[in-house]
């Protein structure tokens, strides 16, 4: 399970799951770094992150994929 996931490591070799998104302006880039990617992955399933299949997505992320869903009107509205 944790193969499929990329984790990100800062200088003093801990792990954190960076957002596969990125695109909220509060988006908080990763989750906190810890000793061990189980940690790391632990950490932001407890903050409410979205598991996408490729990877997490923090929850100003998943709520930004609603904001922009609600602009995109069908064709046959314009
Ligand atoms: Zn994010």
């Amino acid at each position: 399970m944790l193969d499929n996931i990329s984790f990100i490591k800062n200088d003093e070799g801990e792990y954190a799951v960076p957002c596969q998104l990125k695109i909220s302006e509060n988006c908080v880039q990763s989750g906190e770094f810890c000793d061990d990617e189980e940690d790391a992955k632990d950490w932001v399933e407890e903050d409410f992150w979205i598991f996408s299949g490729e990877g997490w997505i923090c929850p100003r992320c998943n709520e930004q994929i609603y904001v922009n869903m609600a602009k995109i009107k069908p064709k046959h509205m314009r």
